[in-house]
């Protein structure tokens, strides 16, 4: 039997209202004991967390792993080695690979893939239409059989509302969520950062807030009519931060999740045409950010995903204009976000938490965000106090596309676990 000890440490595990002294006794994969000083009769492998937090497995709702088919941006095996690099135990990937993941085979695919290759869980999101093309259902019913835990055309917006219906309607009887792009196209039209005072100046076509309002807007009218759940991806206006609660505040099934990005950095990153800072939707205002903040603060925003968007240097080194969008975020969204929002005093420890592991777990079903007896053995080990750097060379991803290099953090990943398994290790610990 394999067993693993995380001795200690101090656990936070929202789910049990626990915040204290624990150890933490993985058998077979799952956790079998928690409670302060268990000993090692000599046969597990054992943890040192004294000094450190003890936290349920960071959950990601939202990535590009970008395999199949672009694999020189990202694959299975480096993207999930970055996300284990980042505390993250189990990450949702994003159907915009090629081919589309829109049937059966391509889950079928990943998921064996991750089990060879992957250092964390992975778990596919299918497509919300067949070849994202926004024209008619993908085979919903079929992937949700094979293993989907959500489904989006991430990266593009259902422009039709008649075909978002119905996904929204069609994937509440898979009782798996839709995860919403939330773009208007005719507003973003050909825009390339956030519409405002910074892209005149650069002299770049903008876009608005209001393209994003606009398709948030949309996406709780037909939820509230509907009376099902939606999921609004990477909010980042004060707009949809405003529309989100009070649409919460009335009943409607909605929540939502933001990226670290869209609370740390303002439009005013792309200056000097800083492609690592072109993303979509775009950096905003500093209102929105303010606004997103809040949302964080006050529960209306759920959760924090990265939006991990690995992009080959060429397609980054370029005029901005023609640069990709996307900002590689595996091996930054825990030590920045807990820098920003704990320390920072925004949101207690276990609300944060909640935010990186409980929420994300509970919107995809996935059984996990919690280390109670029987749930999976995922589990992230934190060291806090810094500052520590963190450097872009270092990265594990195969992509090193951060806006965020020589950014100083407070805490950082120390160990993570998954299923009972060191996966990664800081160097001092190894
Ligand atoms: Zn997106």
């Amino acid at each position: 039997m394999m067993r693993t000890l995380i001795r200690g440490g101090r656990l936070v595990d929202p789910a049990r209202r626990i915040d204290g002294q624990r150890d933490v006794l993985i058998e077979d994969g799952k956790v079998a004991r928690v409670e302060p000083n268990l000993d090692d009769d000599g046969s597990c492998t054992v943890v040192d967390a004294r000094n450190r937090l003890v936290l349920p497995g960071l959950v990601d709702p939202h990535s590009h792993l970008r395999d199949p088919g672009f694999e020189y941006r990202e694959d299975i095996a480096t993207g999930t080695a970055a996300a284990a690099c980042g505390g993250f135990t189990s990450v949702a990937c994003m159907p915009n690979t090629k081919p589309v993941c829109d049937n059966a085979a391509v889950v079928e695919y990943i998921l064996s893939k991750a089990k060879r290759e992957g250092s964390v869980n992975v778990f596919p999101i299918g497509a919300i239409s067949r070849g994202l093309a926004g024209q008619e259902l993908a085979e919903i019913g079929l992937m949700a059989a094979s293993g989907i835990v959500a489904v989006s055309d991430d990266g593009k917006p259902v422009a039709n509302p008649d075909l978002m219906r119905k996904a929204l309607q069609y994937a509440a009887g898979f009782g798996i969520p839709v995860i919403s792009h939330c773009e208007e196209p005719s507003l973003s039209a050909d825009g390339q950062m956030n519409e405002g005072f910074v892209s005149l100046r650069l002299g770049l076509r903008g876009i608005p807030s209001t393209a994003e309002d606009a398709m948030t807007s949309r996406e709780i009218l037909l939820a509230e009519y509907l009376g099902v759940p939606v999921h609004i991806a990477h909010v980042s206006t004060a707009g949809s931060v405003a529309m989100i609660r009070s649409a919460k505040a009335r009943g409607v099934k909605v929540t939502c999740e933001t990226c670290p990005h869209y609370f740390l950095l303002t439009d005013e990153a792309c200056l000097g045409f800083n492609t690592l800072a072109k993303v979509n939707p775009p950096l905003r205002g500093a209102a929105d950010v303010a606004a997103v903040l809040e949302g964080l603060a006050d529960g209306t925003v759920d959760m924090i995903a990265t939006d991990h968007a690995p992009h080959h240097a060429d397609e980054k080194d370029l005029e901005f204009a023609l640069a990709n969008s996307g900002i590689n975020g595996f091996e930054t969204a825990f030590g920045l976000s807990y820098t920003r929002l704990v320390d920072g005093g925004v949101v207690s420890l276990a609300r944060f938490v909640e935010l990186m592991s409980l929420a994300p777990s509970n919107l995809l079903k996935l059984g996990r965000g919690t280390l109670a007896p029987g749930a999976p053995g995922d589990v992230t080990v934190v060291e806090t106090g810094g500052p520590w750097t963190f450097h872009r060379a270092t990265m594990r991803s195969k992509s090193k596309n951060t806006p965020f290099d020589g950014a100083t953090m407070t805490a950082r990943v120390a160990a993570t676990v998954v299923a009972g398994r060191v996966v990664y290790q800081v160097e001092e610990m190894a």
